[in-house]
């Protein structure tokens, strides 16, 4: 897994680069040590090299996802038509509770299938409060690259999920040192404390010093819903990003998902501390929260990732989706070319890469960057004629045109099959793991009359 892939060369595509000046050519990547080595028209190969033909093809940088959570994957389809709230304690939480290491690996490799099949090479995860190791197993196996962390939460008072303060700093501890650059550097860890609500402000002041002597990420929820901007306020006096500020949560380091309402004072605050934002617009929509002013955030030059979150929140973990409505959902607030097509896939790409402080090692093809690369097809008759490949990749494609996916030069994904793994195998995994997780949680009854596979 560590050893050098063997060279490839990706030949005779449209190559989106998504480089300084977005430079768009018809031409080849070569991929050599895991690394992009050259990119060009008609790039000569040494013996040994393994040629690809991707004619008729669009090659793009991995997409990254900087806001999910895998430990919700086998929730999907159980949490439907609720607000944050009710959606957070009535069903995500119970079940979270509910996870053994098992299920929560079951939960990983499904998210993980589906993310690396639809494009998505990179993420940031949230995990639940326990039994966190099994993810980073899961993605130390699949291939994908991962920052994640356990949700830290000392502070909800009638969840199964509530740790101690001591509790939930020396077990992330734990994993951070365990793995933190684990895997070739493919597997980083974060801090994350899982929203103001649910934790103490000693759990989130003495987690900003344990991330930062380890120089980890701190990701949290932020501003989602108007309900939980009221708790906050009612909680705390004041605004969710003032009051994350004052107990030192903000800076290049932190990572904010959602901030769909903003004062003009914490966009000012977001601007001067240039804290991270991830946006989550299915997400958002799902589960009523609103709309996020991405394109004053963006204006005001905050850096602004994308994400699938919660696939009970989504349904989806596709960046394809998130692309396309991250766009559409501008363009009634702000007209017809607001946030175009190119600033939707350098969203996804060079965005969140910048959210998860790699953007010097992914989020674009260019020479010396990890080799984390997409082909997408265009032999689908919804991607036809051909155009724009970028309009084509954030309008029309779907996460089932991805063809071919590299991470760190390994090929993880061929002629749209997964290598690493069998399918098959986490699809009976989750459907078993479901029904156990549903059992122990008391939600049996969510499981419709549907027939499961055996
Ligand atoms: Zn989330």
């Amino acid at each position: 897994m560590n050893a050098h892939p063997h060279p490839v060369l990706l030949q005779g595509g449209t190559v989106v680069t998504v480089d300084v000046d977005d430079r768009v050519f018809s031409g080849d990547v070569l991929i050599e040590g895991g690394r992009i080595t050259a990119l060009g028209a008609g790039l000569k190969v040494a013996p040994g090299t393994r040629v690809v033909d991707v004619s008729g093809c669009i090659v793009s940088p991995g997409f990254v996802q900087a806001h999910v959570h895998l430990c919700q994957v086998l929730f999907r389809g159980f949490a439907e038509e609720l607000p944050l709230l009710p959606w957070l304690k009535e069903r995500i939480w119970p079940l979270e509770a509910a996870h053994s290491p098992s299920t929560l690996g079951a939960s990983a490799r499904l998210g993980i299938a589906e993310l690396l099949l639809g494009g998505t090479t990179a993420i940031l995860d949230m995990g639940t409060v326990n039994h966190h190791d099994a993810v980073f197993d899961a993605a130390a196996a699949l291939g994908i690259r991962m920052t994640s962390g356990k949700a830290m939460m000392d502070k909800v008072g009638q969840s199964a999920l509530d740790e101690s303060t001591a509790a939930s700093l020396s077990s992330s501890n734990a994993l951070a040192d365990r793995f933190h650059r684990s895997a070739s550097d493919r597997l980083h860890y974060a801090f994350a404390p899982r929203f103001i609500l649910s934790c103490s402000d000693e759990l989130l002041r003495a987690t900003l010093i344990e991330a930062r002597a380890r120089g980890c990420l701190v990701h949290t929820h932020a501003s989602e819903n108007p309900g939980e901007v009221d708790a906050v306020k009612a909680a705390t006096g004041t605004d969710n990003i003032t009051a994350l500020h004052q107990r030192g949560v903000s800076g290049v380091d932190v990572v904010l998902a959602h901030c769909v309402h903003l004062s003009p004072g914490e966009r000012a605050l977001l601007k001067s501390t240039q804290t991270r934002v991830v946006h989550c617009p299915s997400g958002n929509l799902k589960l009523a929260s609103g709309t996020a002013p991405i394109t004053e955030l963006l204006g005001d030059g905050v850096v602004v990732g994308l994400g699938a979150d919660g696939a009970p929140c989504n349904n989806r973990m596709s960046a394809f989706s998130e692309m396309r409505l991250a766009a559409l959902l501008q363009k009634p607030l702000h007209g017809a070319d607001a946030l175009p097509a190119r600033v939707a896939l350098r969203m996804a790409t060079m965005g969140s890469a910048s959210v998860l402080g790699r953007a010097d090692e992914i989020g674009s093809l260019e020479v010396g960057k990890r080799a984390d690369v997409v082909v997408t097809g265009l032999a689908r008759p919804h991607l036809r004629p051909i155009s724009d490949p970028v309009a084509t990749l954030v309008y029309a494609a779907e996460a089932g045109d991805v063809v071919h996916v590299f991470v760190d030069g390994h090929q993880l994904v061929r002629d749209r099959r997964l290598l690493r793994t069998d399918l098959a195998t986490i699809l009976d995994d989750a459907e078993l793991a479901a029904t156990e997780l549903l059992a122990r949680a008391g939600l049996s009854s969510l499981r419709t009359s549907m027939a499961v596979p055996p």
